[in-house]
Order: C-alpha cells, then sequence, then structure tokens
C-alpha cells in the first residue's frame, strides 16, 4: 500500500529549493535507517529522550508501517535520501472525551533544519489529519529544542504549553483558523519569492543554443541580453561555435568555469531533457525553456513535457516555460533582457505575465509605444512549473510593481488564483485579460442550479470574488492598466469633465452616467469662479464647456479651479485641436496645472483627432493618460473607481457556526451513500430535510405518507393547511406534471390531494405532506460543480420561473459574510427583497444566513454534488426563511480530495 497519491507532492523550502514529499512506505526501512544513522545521536535524543544508535528492525518496521488512518507519517525526500520524517499516532479515547486527539513528532536532517521542512510536514499532516476527523495534536519536545518550539509557534495555530521536568509537552487544536492559514500563505510567499530571485535576478546566466545566426530565436535572445548590458556575466553554450559575437562560447553548460543561476534553453525539445540534466548538475537554479514541441503539440509532447519536469524537480531547478518567448526584468541592478523579440520596454511599475508567446511580443510593442513603463515581462507558455499563481506571490511584495497584468488562456489552479488574488488585490490591482470564455462543457441539467450555471459564471465569479479587473480586449487593458499604472485612484465616484466643445463632453457625460459614475452639478461659487476665466458663451455647470476659443490660459486656470475643489473626485480634460498649433501649447497648460496640485485627484486627458505632442503630458511628472475617445476614457476611469470601491470594502469573514452538527451529518451521508453505490444518488425528501437542519436551517414540517388515511393524520398533526407532493425517484420537476397540491385543508380535500398527486408517476411512492408557507416572495438557493473551480453557490428570484427570469447571481464556495450579503443584492430584482410597490421588505438577514449555512454544508461534505433549494419561501423581517423543496445529490468521492478542491498552501501543482 503506497498510501492516498493526492498526498504526493513537491513543495518549495524557504530557499526556493524543490523537495518532494509523501506517505512513509514499508519499503522505506533501509532509507529510514540510513536516515536515522546520518541525524546523529543529538537530533535523535531530541526525538526519541534517549541516546539510540541506530534502530532494531522491530522499530524499523513499526515505524515504516502506517495504517493512513489513526497512524500517518510523511517523509521529505532528496535525491532518493529520506530526509525528514513527520507522523501522528492518534491517542486511545479518554473515556469523558469527545475530541479525537494525536501525538505528532519530527525529525529533520541537520542540513535541512531551519529550512521549512518541518514547516510542511506539520502543515500536511493538519490537512491530513482534518480530513480524518482529528480535533487536535499533542507533542512532547525537549525544553532546549528551540527549533521545534519555533515551528509549532509559527503554526498559527493556538498552543497550550506544559513544562515538566525539562519537556513541554505542546497541544493545539488543529482546526483551519485564519491565523492557521495565514502562517501558511506566508510560508507560502516566502518560499515562492525565494524560488523565483534567481530567475528574475540572476547572477550569471548562460544562455544555451545561442546562435552566431540573428534570425534564429537563440541568437536573438542571445543578443538581446548582451546588447542590453545583462549586470552580470553572460555565457553562451554552443558546441559548434567557439564565440558567439565575440563572446567566447562554451560547449556545455559544465564547461563555464563559475556557477550558473539561470540558464536560457533554445534546443529542439528532443534535445531539451539531456540539456535540463547538465543543467542540474551544473547547479543552476532556474530554466527558461524556450523550445517548442511539448504539450502544445499533443500526446508525445506532453510526455516530454513531464519528462523535463521531472528532471527540473530532480534538481530542485525551477522551470519557465516550456514552449514560452522568455523573460525580462528592467531594473538597472540586472538589466535582464531574456527574450526574443525586438522591444526593450521602458522601466516602470507595471508587471505582465503572459501565456501566449506571440501575444507577449505584442503587448511589450505596445506598452512601450504608449509610453507604459514594465517592472518585470515573463512569458510563461505552457506553465509546467511556474505559474501566474507564482508571479502572483512574488509581485505581491515586489516594490518595482504597481500593477499586474495577466493574459491568461486557461486557469492551472484556479482556486489557488482566487485565494491569491483575492489578497494581492487588496494592495495592487491586478488587471486580467482571459482569452476564451470558458468550456466547462454542457452540463447536465437535471437541477435548476445546474443548468443556470452558464459557460462563464465561473470565470466571472472569481474575478468578482477576488477584486480581479477583467478586461475584455487588448485595447481596454491598456487603457485601464495606463490609468492605474499612473494616476491616483479615484476617491469617488464625482467626475467633472472640461472640454473645448460641446460634443465630445456630452459623450463623456453620457458615458460616465451610463457607468454609474456622477457628474455633480459644481456649486455656484465654483461655477462663477470658472466663469471669471471664460467668454459669456461658456457653460460652467459640469461638463464645463469653455467653447472652441479655449486656449492654454483657459485650460490652466478651470484645470486648476477643479483640482483645488472638494465637489469632485476626478477631471477629465477633453481637447478638440482647433488649429495646428493649438494642441502644443493646451498639452503644456494642462500638466503644469496637475503638476502644480498635489489633490490626490485622477486625471484622464482626451485628445481627439491627433495623436501627436501628447507626450509631454504622459511621460512628464504629471502621468496624465491621454485617450482618442471620451467613452474610452470614461470605461477606464469607471473601472479604477470600481476596483478602488472594492478594495475599501471590509474583507469578509468566513462565519464560523457552532450549532451545526457535522458528525450527525456525516453519518447521515454515510447511510445514504451506502444505499447508492458507486454513481450516487438524489437524497429522499426526509433525508434532504435532515441533513439542512443538522445545518440549522429551517425546512417545512414534513411526513412521507403511504395512503389516504396516513396523508390526513400527517396533515391533523401539522395543522391545516398544507401541500401534498408525490414522492417520485424519477421526477424532477413535480408541480409540472400536477404532482403538486398546494393549500390543501380538510380531510377530503387532503385525501383527494393524495389521490390526484400520486396518480401522476408511475414510479409513485406515496406522497409528502407538508407545512403550507404562505409567503409571496421564493427565492432559490442552490449549488453545482464546475469541474475545475469547484462548487458554485447560486442565489435568485423567482421559484419555478428561475429559469425563465435568469436573474441570479453566482459565487465561488466557500463564501464569507460579504459574498453572501452581495449576492442577494446583485440580482436585478433585489428591490423585492426590500419591498417593493408597497409590499413588505424580506427577512433579508436570515437569507445570508442560509446561503453561508449552505456554503458550510457545501464545504464540509464534498460528497454533496448537486443541491438545490427552490423555492425558498421568504418571510418578512425577523420571520426567518423556510425550505419547501431541497433536492440534494450526492456521490461517493474518488480519494481524500477532488482535483477542483486541492489547494494547500505550499505545494506545487
Ligand atoms: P417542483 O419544484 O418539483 O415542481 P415544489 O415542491 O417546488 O415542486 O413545488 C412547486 C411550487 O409550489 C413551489 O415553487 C412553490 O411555489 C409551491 N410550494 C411548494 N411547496 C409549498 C409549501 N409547502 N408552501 C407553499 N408553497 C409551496
Ligand atoms: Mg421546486
Amino acid at each position: 500500500m503506497e498510501g492516498p497519491k493526492e498526498f504526493e507532492f513537491d513543495a518549495l523550502l524557504n530557499d526556493g529549493q524543490a523537495i518532494h514529499f509523501r506517505p512513509i512506505r514499508p519499503d522505506d526501512a533501509a532509507r529510514e535507517q540510513q536516515f536515522f544513522e546520518r541525524v546523529g545521536p543529538e537530533s535523535a535524543y531530541s526525538r526519541f529522550f534517549q541516546v539510540k544508535a541506530d534502530l532494531g528492525p522491530e522499530e524499523l518496521r513499526y515505524f515504516t508501517t502506517v495504517d493512513y488512518d489513526d497512524r500517518m507519517a510523511l517523509v521529505a525526500i532528496h535525491k532518493d535520501d529520506m530526509v525528514a520524517v513527520g507522523r501522528y499516532d492518534v491517542l486511545p479515547a479518554k473515556s469523558d472525551e469527545k475530541r479525537k486527539v494525536a501525538e505528532v513528532a519530527f525529525l529533520v536532517e541537520d542540513d535541512f533544519q531551519g529550512r521549512g521542512v518541518g514547516s510542511h510536514l506539520l502543515q500536511h499532516l493538519t490537512v491530513y489529519a482534518r480530513l480524518r476527523g482529528i480535533d487536535e495534536f499533542e507533542a512532547f519536545v525537549l525544553a532546549d529544542n528551540r527549533a521545534m518550539l519555533r515551528l509549532f509557534r509559527n503554526s498559527g495555530y493556538k498552543l497550550t504549553r506544559q513544562l515538566e521536568e525539562g519537556v513541554y509537552r505542546v497541544e493545539f487544536p488543529i482546526e483551519h483558523s485564519l491565523e492557521a492559514r495565514e502562517a501558511e500563505w506566508e510560508h507560502e510567499k516566502r518560499a515562492a519569492t525565494a524560488s523565483l530571485m534567481p530567475i528574475l535576478y540572476p547572477r550569471s546566466v548562460a544562455v544555451i543554443g545561442a546562435s552566431r545566426d540573428d534570425r534564429s530565436i537563440g541568437g536573438r535572445l542571445f543578443r538581446n541580453l548582451l546588447m542590453q548590458d545583462f549586470a552580470g556575466p553572460l555565457y553562451p553554450v554552443n558546441p559548434n561555435a567557439p564565440f558567439v559575437h565575440s563572446v567566447k562560447a562554451f560547449p556545455s553548460i559544465n564547461d563555464i568555469p563559475g556557477p550558473i543561476d539561470l540558464a536560457f534553453v533554445v534546443v529542439p525539445a528532443p534535445a531539451v531533457p539531456e540539456v535540463l540534466e547538465d543543467c542540474g548538475q551544473k547547479g543552476t537554479r532556474g530554466v527558461v525553456v524556450i523550445s517548442a514541441g511539448f504539450g502544445e503539440t499533443g500526446k508525445d509532447g506532453a510526455s516530454l513535457e513531464q519528462i523535463a519536469l521531472g528532471i527540473a524537480r530532480r534538481h530542485g531547478m525551477r522551470m519557465v516555460g516550456p514552449n514560452c518567448m522568455g523573460l525580462l526584468n528592467t531594473d538597472t541592478k540586472v538589466s535582464l533582457n531574456g527574450q526574443f523579440g525586438p522591444t526593450f520596454p521602458p522601466n516602470g511599475n507595471v508587471a505582465i505575465s503572459s501565456q501566449s508567446g506571440a501575444l507577449g511580443l505584442a503587448i511589450l510593442d505596445q506598452a512601450a509605444e504608449l509610453n507604459i513603463g514594465i517592472s518585470t515581462f515573463v512569458s510563461l507558455g505552457n506553465r509546467a512549473d511556474v505559474s501566474p499563481n507564482d508571479l502572483l506571490l512574488y509581485w505581491e511584495d515586489d516594490p518595482a510593481s504597481d500593477v499586474i497584468v495577466l493574459y491568461v488562456e486557461s486557469f492551472g489552479n484556479p482556486r489557488r488564483f482566487g485565494r491569491l488574488a483575492r489578497r494581492v488585490s487588496r494592495t495592487k490591482p491586478i488587471v486580467v485579460v482571459k482569452a476564451g470564455r470558458s468550456s466547462s462543457g454542457v452540463r447536465a441539467a437535471a437541477s435548476h442550479t445546474g443548468s443556470l450555471a452558464s459557460l462563464d459564471v465561473a470565470v466571472d465569479a472569481l474575478f468578482h470574488q477576488s477584486g480581479v479587473i477583467r478586461a475584455e480586449t487588448l485595447h481596454e487593458l491598456f487603457d485601464i492598466t495606463v490609468l492605474l499604472a499612473n494616476q491616483p485612484f479615484p476617491a469617488g465616484r464625482r467626475v467633472a469633465v472640461l472640454s473645448n466643445a460641446g460634443g465630445p463632453a456630452i459623450l463623456a457625460a453620457d458615458a460616465l452616467e451610463n457607468l454609474g459614475l456622477e457628474l455633480p452639478e459644481l456649486s455656484d461659487t465654483l461655477q462663477d469662479r470658472l466663469a471669471e476665466h471664460l467668454p459669456p458663451a461658456a457653460t460652467a455647470v459640469n461638463p464645463v464647456d469653455m467653447i472652441a476659443s479655449a486656449g492654454p490660459d483657459e485650460y490652466r486656470s478651470c484645470m486648476s479651479l477643479l483640482l483645488d475643489s472638494d465637489e469632485i473626485d476626478s477631471v477629465i480634460a477633453i481637447f478638440i485641436p482647433t488649429s495646428p498649433e493649438g494642441t502644443r501649447g493646451v498639452v503644456s497648460a494642462v500638466r503644469d496645472a496637475v503638476q502644480e496640485h498635489t489633490s490626490g485627484k485622477t486625471v484622464l486627458g482626451v485628445l481627439m483627432g491627433t495623436n501627436e505632442d501628447t507626450e509631454e503630458l504622459t511621460s512628464s511628472t504629471a502621468k496624465v493618460p491621454v485617450y482618442s475617445y471620451p467613452e474610452s476614457a470614461a470605461r477606464a476611469l469607471a473601472t479604477a473607481v470600481q476596483y478602488q470601491e472594492w478594495r475599501s470594502k471590509p474583507e469578509g469573514e468566513y462565519r464560523h457556526y457552532p450549532d451545526i452538527d457535522r458528525v450527525s451529518a456525516e453519518a447521515t451521508l454515510r447511510d445514504a451513500l451506502a444505499r447508492f453505490g458507486l454513481s450516487g444518488g438524489w437524497l429522499e425528501p426526509t433525508e434532504a430535510d435532515r441533513l439542512l437542519s443538522l445545518y440549522g436551517i429551517t425546512t417545512a414540517q414534513a411526513a412521507v405518507v403511504h395512503s389516504e388515511d396516513e396523508a390526513i393524520e400527517a396533515a391533523a398533526e401539522i395543522g391545516a393547511p398544507v401541500a401534498v407532493k408525490v414522492v417520485s425517484a424519477s421526477l424532477v420537476h413535480k408541480s409540472d406534471i400536477g404532482g403538486v397540491a398546494l393549500d390543501v385543508s380538510g380531510n377530503e380535500a387532503v385525501s383527494a390531494a393524495y389521490r390526484q398527486v400520486t396518480a401522476v408517476a408511475d414510479d409513485a411512492d406515496g406522497a409528502l405532506v407538508q407545512e403550507f408557507v404562505a409567503s409571496e416572495v421564493e427565492v432559490i438557493v442552490g449549488m453545482t460543480e464546475d469541474p475545475r473551480f469547484g462548487p458554485l453557490i447560486l442565489f435568485g428570484l423567482g421559484g419555478i420561473f428561475v429559469e425563465l427570469m435568469q436573474d441570479v447571481s453566482f459565487r465561488i464556495n466557500p463564501l464569507t459574510d460579504a459574498d453572501a450579503r452581495e449576492m442577494l443584492f446583485e440580482v436585478r430584482s433585489a428591490e423585492l427583497l426590500t419591498g417593493y410597490r408597497g409590499s413588505a421588505g424580506v427577512d433579508v438577514d436570515a437569507l445570508q444566513d442560509l446561503l453561508l449555512r449552505v456554503s458550510a454544508l457545501v464545504e464540509n461534505h464534498p460528497e454533496v454534488s448537486e443541491l438545490d433549494l427552490n423555492p425558498v419561501k421568504a418571510l418578512t423581517l425577523g420571520n426567518g426563511a423556510i425550505v419547501v423543496d431541497a433536492r440534494i445529490r450526492i456521490r461517493p468521492l474518488p480519494g481524500l480530495f477532488l482535483p477542483s478542491r486541492k489547494d494547500i498552501p505550499g505545494r506545487m501543482l
């Protein structure tokens, strides 16, 4: 037995080296023995509290045999040697103890101490133990074993310590608290950043496949690095040429005298594994594989890619690519131009990563043209190893980057992206161009929720929840980026438009208002002061139309007045050249006005009908982005406002519900699964109600009956009026075919309803008699699973009309309280919730609570694959919400995790 595959993984150490982890196996006995010999008596003493020279065969067998349940051990493997082990053993339960407690212990080889191996072991053991229902860890640590005490202290778990005779007993609940999460994230970020440093700040570079032919990629790349004056030694590797561009070449990387941090690989695909092997032997820390002919070409290419990745991992190298166009870092400390395109962009604060190579070239070109300064640019190609997620971790704390731009075609691990982006977006805007609408495929539309989850909702939800700015086109990407990178984020929605022509001013005003921004009418005082500088025909209300005679003086004084005013948050200055020589003067005037004011206002320029003379505005210290159309400026500004609003909202929290009975819920699901077998199935109405009740969700009182008499009895118990519904395994929408009778009172009517509803389906298995809940507002709460994004939660209005109205909102699970709130108010008919045309509002807090409890249910029980609460009756304020129709589908899990739920910080995917 090899242990769960999902717990075999690579992870980065604090210094950026990769290392392999896996569950221990019986054939590890020899490795364990050698490991034990190597760690030396001191480390062994810390672990065993007695001096031991070696382990006996009995002990070896004991330590290498685990049951992957109550006894589990993970080992760290470096070059086929065991270098660390972490284990837990569940302790026999004390009689009065409901919690499951396990003892943990770690042993790390001296060379690997202080490098984060212990943290990885602890972190993954807690994930594993949690999945196994363990509540608490306990460890015994010698008082002078500082390293181990530090490991526990830095884990973020809430420790209790007791010192007895020189030994600490450390205990902590392994619940995934926010502090524990943050400790993991910090650890993850540190390791990822360290692993990318040799790639983005290499001290020495080799180009394998450097060519003398400037038309070849290897030739261009080498020349770019050389011409840009890379700050360290640069070595061409080429067995067929003694020199490349006057630089002495080496036949192989191993012939280079000094150490190499980074190697670019530009050789034919089949030669790549051998080259990587050489790089590994040389001790290279990072490789950028430019060569194509891998995963993008089909199955053979994909397996070659896996081979290449395996070599990189084995040697602890990080790999960019394959099939990429390289990278660059404009920091003058390195001046790294490691790509083969013709453009080296100006230095600046925008970080860019592109999945597509060709598009990357175009982006660089365009950026240079628009004067968008770039900090680092990384073309990721097939992303076999380094992914946008790694780069986010690096850029989060990179002082050189203020705006992050990503061009993505697909997400490797969207859940991780969401988690990281949500955090990074708080400090730096992330602008994403997502090519290709996601093709999650056609879902089986057995539930309302499933059929409503159109193709792209997952991506939209992901971006929305994480504050990511989505640009639909490259054009929009540049419009937004140039604004975010150069101007302060707008403090609010109020905009002033200043123009020398009425038409474009009105276009701008319309566009701004359509996008939800405001053009406040300026105060009389401000209008009067503006008028002092303007001819009588001008209007100063807002938009301020200075009319065609306006020149540099008018622009300068009016800009100054607007920038000084506290009535607005941003200014769009529009200019249509009226004479050939007029533009330059106006541009300088606007620039001067902006430079004189440190008002923190956002300023955008619109220069129509000419592209010339804008340089002074964009590249001067004024840094005013210039657009050709008022609508483009309006759209960019609206996006910046939205982003600023997102990041100033308080971060939502994951609510903790102590009343949830998870253990009984698990038992309920287990019983149902035993009945269904591998294919899974829909819970019976009473099971679904029970599951919901265990999560504190209110369901209508109900009973399943099998005869008219039983129906009458149940109705009497529940109290009139009732609803009577057919119970049938095959039916999806009962009311479509007359399987639901509503508002039924009196014995005769109940009998008749029973007869009527059970007659509609051949496989009718009795009926459900249910409390009738009168309420005007019906909502739907549901969950459907995206194969890669994991569970999506839906909220909508409409009950049986929900498909017709399509008025729904989606979020990726888990939901924060803020997510849930937003979902409620995002639907178009949200007014129905707060009260519309005299109707009273509903209990919105109860709906939010319901969403969060469903979120917890879905998060805790991955066996639930589909869920549809339709309708939920939303009652008036203070009266809650009641589920009257619940459909829940479950299926057995393939392993411990579903692929879509795998995101453990720090592991490389
Ligand atoms: P189905 O969705 O299979 O057609 P439902 O149980 O959702 O069946 O019933 C259909 C409609 O009947 C609901 O959308 C709701 O409007 C109404 N309804 C169902 N049960 C009740 C109830 N207990 N109280 C009030 N109205 C109900
Ligand atoms: Mg229904």
